[in-house]
């Protein structure tokens, strides 16, 4: 069992509702319960939605999602190349958000941590983030 699929997508905010069916359509091969299905459907939407909404504030650029099956789980990364995150661990603290104006509640990776099994976050400054999530 090694199968993967790869997305590219431009971070149009009508773009974040196919990421979300496509992983879960991909995810589908695993015989998911209901419930896993909407955990992985929902960190998706937030590692997504942040890409679009912070990574590239309001610009447009190039969304990959690459999903595969590992370990009998999934692991699937969402990856922007835009202005990356300063400080991770104090971006994943919840209710801290950099956009309190836009009503963002700064919830995204702790809905992404309680959802999935493993949140891990890569970033750099001006090169962009990447987001493992494993389940
Ligand atoms: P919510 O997700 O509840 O709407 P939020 O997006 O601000 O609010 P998180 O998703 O937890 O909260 O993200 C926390 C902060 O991390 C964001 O406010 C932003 O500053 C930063 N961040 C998250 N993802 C990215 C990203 N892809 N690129 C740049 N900054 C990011
Ligand atoms: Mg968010």
């Amino acid at each position: 069992h090694n199968n993967y699929v790869y997305i590219k997508i431009p971070s149009l905010s009508n773009n974040e509702s196919f990421a979300r069916a496509a992983v879960a359509a991909f995810c589908s091969s695993l015989n998911p319960t209901i419930e896993e299905i909407s955990d992985i459907k929902t960190a998706v939407s937030e590692a997504v939605t942040n890409a679009i909404i912070h990574g590239y504030e309001n610009m447009v650029g190039d969304i990959v999602i690459q999903c595969r099956i590992k370990n009998h789980g999934v692991e699937i990364i969402v990856e922007d190349f835009g202005c990356g995150i300063v400080n991770v661990d104090k971006a994943k603290e919840p209710l801290y958000t950099s956009k309190p104006e836009l009503e963002r509640s700064g919830m995204g990776f702790a809905v992404m941590e309680t959802f999935m099994d493993e949140l891990v976050v890569l970033s750099e400054k001006d090169i962009g983030t990447k987001v493992i999530l494993r389940k």
